[in-house]
């Protein structure tokens, strides 16, 4: 075998799911994770289709991931006086198999741990690519050489921008910010969604924090100030009615805040020389609704492809985007701001006619399917373990 050692950026789903399968190939995998420790926030994930189930059969976490599985609810949009309007099924919003993202994340860290090395708490400064190696510098470990680099290190990739540039030439504002926060309050269930016109407020139900979608000019922001990015929130919500000045009090004070724009990754190459981007790093759409999908099922074609090419980065590489690309093509689709926070309120009324009435349900539904499912999965050489 060719290329052994793999330096993985990010350790949320598609970089422990790409170790998981290394691991198994008998590579010897290192990830490194910005964060000090494993990010837990987050809304619930969905699975969806056959595709996606017989990825997570194959990597023997199905069950696993179904006894983490938070069951799905309906949401109820409600109006300013909290009366329903018309109800969101479960079944949209949350797939076949729905699960925290912590909960995912923290099932295959802790599958992979004893196996390879994390490093949390650090970053890559610099890639070097050398005749059999890449040579790489960190901001506080010390540098060393890998056979192998994937960037799995989501919608604002750090190794994006080292190796194919600056984040502006692929990742496109989609004209909304969202937010997921702890508040601590008890909306039990179903979930309420609360709509005005450019803004959404969702809270209770399975997919546990609050969540917040609202149309924006681009913001200027850092994004590792929490307190500022609850500013912005702050004045985003301003005015807004039914229970949303209570649910703004508790922002306040949260400590868990998520906050990111909705954003579209495009580039031409998921990968250059010993490089090579996986996940919402190639291929992101925010809230698209596949992104955890595509992190799963695009590892398990790249880890695939490297075990069956002996580790021959030009080869493999080659072959996970050649199979991969036409599958990722929802990430280019969809734009789930205007949907979620509709811009008017007759935009709204359109929005929930669909739910309180079924229009289109079914053919949406069936839509969503064509796309998980969209890909002839290879069997891979048999793994190790
Ligand atoms: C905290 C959090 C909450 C999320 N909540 C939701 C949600 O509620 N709903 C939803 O649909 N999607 C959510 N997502 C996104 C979702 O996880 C992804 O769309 C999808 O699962 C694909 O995952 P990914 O591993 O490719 O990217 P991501 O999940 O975005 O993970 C990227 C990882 O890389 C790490 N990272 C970033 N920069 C660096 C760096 N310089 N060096 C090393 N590591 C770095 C990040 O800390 C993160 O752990 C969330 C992501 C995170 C990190």
């Amino acid at each position: 075998m060719k290329n052994t050692t793999v330096l993985i950026s990010g350790a949320s789903i598609a970089g422990p799911a790409l170790a998981h399968w290394l691991i198994r190939y008998g590579f010897a995998v290192t990830v490194v994770e910005r964060a000090p420790s494993l990010r837990l926030g987050g809304q619930a994930v969905d699975f969806k289709g056959e595709t996606h189930r017989t990825v997570l059969s194959r990597m023997g976490i199905l069950d696993d991931v179904r006894r983490h599985q938070t069951g799905g609810s309906d949401q109820e949009i409600v109006d300013a006086a909290g009366r329903t309007l018309a109800v969101i099924p479960g079944e949209f919003s949350g797939g076949d198999i729905e699960i925290t993202r912590g909960d995912l994340s923290r099932l295959l860290y802790e599958r992979t741990a004893p196996a390879c090395e994390y490093v949390f708490g650090d970053s890559i400064t610099s890639l070097t690519e050398t005749k059999d190696g890449v040579h790489v510098t960190f901001e506080r470990s010390a540098p060393r050489t890998f056979d192998l680099v994937v960037g799995a290190d989501g919608i604002h990739s750090n190794v994006r921008r080292l190796v194919f540039g600056p984040e502006e030439r692929f990742v496109r504002f989609l004209g909304h910010y969202y937010a997921l926060v702890e508040t601590g309050l008890d909306f039990g269930e179903p979930g309420k969604m609360y709509n005005e016109p450019g803004r959404m407020v969702a809270v209770g139900g399975t997919k546990a924090p609050a969540f917040f979608v609202f149309a924006s000019e681009p913001l200027q922001y850092d994004r590792y100030d929490v307190e500022q990015q609850k500013k912005l929130l702050d004045r985003a919500y301003a005015g807004m009615g039914w229970r949303v000045p209570e649910i703004m009090e508790a922002v306040r004070g949260a400590r868990e805040v998520y906050f990111d724009s909705i954003s579209q990754v495009r580039i031409d190459r998921y990968s250059q020389g010993r490089v090579v981007l996986l996940g919402d790093a190639a291929y992101g759409n925010t809230l698209g609704g596949f992104g955890t999908g595509l992190a799963v099922v695009g590892a398990y074609v790249l880890a695939g492809e490297l075990a069956a090419a002996g580790g021959d980065h030009r080869v493999a590489f080659a072959e996970y985007e050649r199979r991969f690309r036409p599958y990722a093509k929802i990430a280019k689709s969809g734009n789930a701001g205007p949907f979620l926070a509709p811009g008017s309120r007759a935009k709204m009324l359109m929005r929930n006619w669909t739910f309180k009435y079924g229009f289109l349900l079914g053919l949406m539904l069936k839509v969503t399917d064509k796309f998980a499912t969209d890909i002839k999965l290879k069997t891979y050489p048999p793994t190790a373990a």
